[in-house]
């Protein structure tokens, strides 16, 4: 004769481990600007935005507990959510002034652009950061996915667009700050003529071996270029789909 399982003990056991690994989204979070502060992201009002906002509610539910690890996370469609640290480095160079700009004038608004919407949680971000915000993406399908995850978060100031981001956006130009979230092998023409006198754009340039960017605009016709770190980033494409 069969003997009974000892399951309900087992069952018991499982469900223990379960309770003490709950996700805390909050603590999560908390942690995550900890060890970002420790690698060195200096800027607290970007590390304050990045606490604000709830990276777990642009992933799908079954990552939501590793949203806050310092990975980048599949968003559909081949693209993933940059990790946390990217995010960052490239919102702090984009808020620091370098002493060749310092002198130029700061206008009361800012304005920034962001290429490569993804999933929507970079621009959640840079809307904490900037007075007026727009975000393009050259993959419908998760244009509209961004829509989604940010209607909840009920957020005034950011525009997402369709279309492909090379082109910039010329009718919402200048911009003091553009962040291009995808790597292309130059950075496109016309997002250095709609930048600002006195903005910034951060950008990951390469293929296989990437490093990201900076180009202060300092004059009508004179950018300067200033090499940052090593990136990994996913491929800056053209045309829509
Ligand atoms: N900003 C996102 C990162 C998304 S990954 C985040 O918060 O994590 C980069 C995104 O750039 C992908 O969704 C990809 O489809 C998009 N992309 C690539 N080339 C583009 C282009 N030319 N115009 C607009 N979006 C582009």
């Amino acid at each position: 004769m069969a003997r009974a399982p000892a399951q309900p003990r087992q069952a018991a056991g499982t469900a223990r481990v379960l309770h003490s690994a709950a996700f805390a989204p909050e603590r999560a979070r908390r942690l995550m600007v900890g060890r970002l502060r420790e690698w060195g992201v200096r800027d607290e009002r970007v590390l304050a935005a990045m606490d604000a906002v709830p990276r777990h509610a642009f992933v799908d539910e079954a990552l939501a507990s590793r949203a806050y690890e310092e990975i980048a996370l599949p968003i559909g469609h081949a693209q993933t959510i940059s990790r946390p640290l990217s995010v960052a480095r490239m919102l702090d160079a984009a808020l620091s002034r370098p002493r060749s700009v310092a002198q130029l004038q700061v206008p009361d608004k800012l304005r920034a652009l962001e290429i490569g919407t993804g999933c929507g949680y970079q621009a959640a971000v840079m809307a904490h950061l900037f007075d007026e915000v727009y975000s393009i993406e050259r993959i419908r399908a998760l244009h509209e996915s961004a829509r989604r995850n940010l209607r909840p978060l009920r957020i005034s100031n950011l525009r997402l667009v369709f279309g492909d981001g090379r082109d910039g956006l010329a009718s919402a130009a200048p911009f003091d700050v553009i962040v291009v979230a995808a790597a292309g092998n130059e950075v496109p023409p016309p997002l250095l003529l709609q930048m600002r006198i006195g903005g910034c754009l951060i950008a990951p340039i390469g293929e296989q071996e990437q490093t990201l960017h900076r180009v202060d605009r300092v004059g009508e016709t004179d950018w300067r270029l200033t090499v940052l770190d090593e990136a990994r980033f996913v491929p800056l494409r053209s045309g829509t789909i």
